[in-house]
Formats: C-alpha cells, structure tokens, sequence
C-alpha cells in the first residue's frame, strides 16, 4: 500500500525524538510539506540537518500564548499529528497535583488547543483533512503508577471522539493510535530498556514482541491518508494482541 501526500502540509508535534520525529521524516518521503514543533532547539536542529526540507517550530505547549502565537505562525495544515506527550509515574496516593496539571496540559490541553487553531482553518477553506491523535494503549488496559498518563490518554480517547462528531461534517477525520509499550526516550527513562521490566508486557503480546516505531509511524500514515477515507472516530491499538490475552 503507497500512500503520497503530494501538495499537504503536516504539522507535527512532539518531533523533536521517538514517534513524532520519524513520523516527521516519513511525511517528509511521502511528499508532504512538514513543519516540526518540538520543544528541544536541538533537536530541531539536528533534524532538519538530517532533512533539510523540514520547517522547525520550537515551542514548549505547555505555553498555551506560545502554542498559540506558534502554530498560528504555520499557516495553512492539511494533516495534523498530535503526539507530543509526557509520562510521570507516581503511586495513586502520591500523585502531586503539580505533576497531574503538566500531564493532563500536554497530553490533553495542547491538543485541544493546537487542534482548535489547525481545524478552524480546515473549516474556513472548506478542504477538509486529517488528524491523528497520539494515544496509548494505557486508556485500555491500565498499568500501576500511571494513574495522570492513563487518565490523561483516557481523556484524549474520549475527546478524539467528540472531535470526529463534530468535525466530521467539515470532511476531518479524527482518529487516535493506541500502542502499547515502544522502546524510545520516554519509555527508556522510566526503565523499559531493562527486560525484567519489558518482560510482563511482552509475555502478553502473542506476537512475542514488542511494537517498534514503524509500527507506529505506519499505521499513523494510514490514519492520515485517503485509504483511511471512512475511518473516523476510530482507537487503533497497536499492540501485536496484548488485548486478547
Ligand atoms: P519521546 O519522549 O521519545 O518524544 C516526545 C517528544 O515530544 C519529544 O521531542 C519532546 O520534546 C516532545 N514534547 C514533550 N512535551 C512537549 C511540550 N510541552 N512541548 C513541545 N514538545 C514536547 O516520546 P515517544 O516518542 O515515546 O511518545 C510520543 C507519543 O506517543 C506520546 O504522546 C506518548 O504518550 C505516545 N505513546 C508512546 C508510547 C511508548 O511506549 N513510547 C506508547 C504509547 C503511546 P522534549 O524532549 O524536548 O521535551
């Protein structure tokens, strides 16, 4: 299946590292028009070194007169992949609102907000398009010490559905991915790299791995494409049948 995007503009976020990045190059090769909003310059740096077709947007949307003033700089988008998210894990008694109130913004709160500013163009030049919501898998089957991640992915599930009722009419899709563990920064910082701690996760996935990023990475190109065209509202788990067991 070859999907182009010839003429789009995509914005990305969270593109800086991990699922958002190489979603950013694989746009980039199917012919869409990216910008990259991320939050490390470094980051930003180093990929549009890697390809130098790529508009660079630093932003910390935790910012919301940032987010604001930076995806309005991007002008007209097509395709839209909200992935930029956080992970803080907290036993339930001890979560700290503080830590609750930075999850829930980026994870839920910049995507409403980052989505409203793309989609009232979408609406005003009556084109339509196609937006991705970066979800998890933890809004199915929940893990200990994830309760503002879980609640915040959770939310975003939710919403994304809101977003489909009512966005559907303008000819935008809404859909979310929902994958389970994939080894990047965030999964390595809270110890997904060591097996003891991988191993549960893997031992329910009767494909016996675990998700890589391409898997990912393809089944968003999906969800943006026309072979998509009437899949709306929709929670695509990636997850190799960790549901089933
Ligand atoms: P990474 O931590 O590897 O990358 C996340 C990217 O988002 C980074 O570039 C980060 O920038 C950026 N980002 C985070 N917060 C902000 C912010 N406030 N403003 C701008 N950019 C920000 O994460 P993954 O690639 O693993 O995850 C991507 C998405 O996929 C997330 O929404 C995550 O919840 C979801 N997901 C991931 C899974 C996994 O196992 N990895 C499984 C299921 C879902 P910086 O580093 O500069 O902060």
């Amino acid at each position: 299946m070859e999907v182009r995007f010839d003429g789009k503009r995509a914005l990305v976020t969270g593109a800086g590292k991990g699922i958002g990045r190489d979603t950013a190059k694989a746009l980039v090769k199917c012919g869409a028009e990216v910008f990259a909003l991320s939050r490390t310059q470094e980051d930003l740096d180093s990929l549009v070194q890697e390809y130098p077709g790529i508009q660079p947007v630093q932003c910390d949307l935790g910012d919301p007169e940032a987010t604001k003033a930076a995806v309005e700089s991007v002008g007209p988008i097509d395709l839209l992949v909200n992935n930029a998210g956080i992970i803080i894990l907290q036993p339930f008694l001890d979560v700290t609102l503080d830590a609750f109130d930075k999850v829930m913004n980026t994870n839920v709160r910049a995507v409403l907000q980052v989505s409203q500013i793309v989609a009232k163009g979408m609406v005003e030049r009556g084109t339509g398009g196609s937006i991705v919501n970066l979800s998890s898998l933890v809004s199915k089957s929940v893990l200990k010490e994830h309760t503002s991640y879980c609640a915040s992915k959770g939310a975003l599930d939710v919403m994304s559905k809101v977003m489909a009722l009512e966005l559907g009419p303008h000819k935008i899709r809404v859909n979310t991915v929902n994958p389970t563990v994939v080894l990047t920064d965030m999964t390595r910082k809270i110890g997904y790299g060591d097996p003891a701690k991988a191993g549960p996760i893997l031992a329910r996935i009767p494909l016996g791995k675990l998700v890589e990023v391409d898997d990912v990475v393809n089944a968003i190109l999906y969800l943006l494409s026309d072979k998509a065209a009437m899949v709306n509202g929709t929670h695509l788990p990636i997850e190799g049948g960790f549901l089933t067991s």
